[in-house]
């Protein structure tokens, strides 16, 4: 058993405290946020702006990053896709600490690889 968790290399990182809606853009119908933030609060922050995030994966408690790393769905996918359709951008800690913006509020962006499209999904192994 030791030997078997000494094997085991990797990272563990909270985003617990990073929980914050950092802009509601109703001009733009954008929203940046932090990656703690959970999709319950963020829910509860765009009452009453008259802008709806459909995305609805059946844990509310889930946070943005993790929703986005496991590009969820959930019962709405059907009628308005996953949550890869509406990230627009996303700043990300690669494993050498660079730090790197991808896409960004722009409702086109189709300059070389889709980059953003390869981190969505990605279960946290290419980035934070
Ligand atoms: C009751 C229930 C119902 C669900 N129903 C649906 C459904 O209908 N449709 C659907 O698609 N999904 C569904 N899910 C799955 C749900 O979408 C995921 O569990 C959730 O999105 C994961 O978010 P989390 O914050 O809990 O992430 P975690 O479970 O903490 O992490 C999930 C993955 O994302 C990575 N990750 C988390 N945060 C970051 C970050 N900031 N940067 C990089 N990587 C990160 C982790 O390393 C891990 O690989 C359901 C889950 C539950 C519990």
């Amino acid at each position: 058993m030791r030997r078997l968790c000494s094997d085991v290399r990797g990272i563990v990182l909270s985003f617990t405290a990073m929980n914050k809606v950092v802009e509601i853009d109703t001009d733009n119908l954008m929203a940046v946020v932090e990656p703690g933030l959970t999709l319950q609060d963020f829910y509860k922050a765009i009452e009453g702006t008259g802008l709806f995030f459909p995305p609805h994966p059946g844990d509310e408690g889930a946070t943005m990053g993790g929703v986005i790393a496991a590009n969820a769905g959930g019962a709405r996918a059907v009628k308005y896709g996953v949550i890869r359709n509406f990230v627009r951008g996303l700043e990300v800690v690669l494993a050498d600490g660079t730090v790197t913006t991808l896409g960004g509020k722009l409702m086109k962006s189709s300059t070389g690889y889709s980059l953003l499209n390869l981190m969505i999904g990605s279960e946290g192994t290419l980035a934070s």
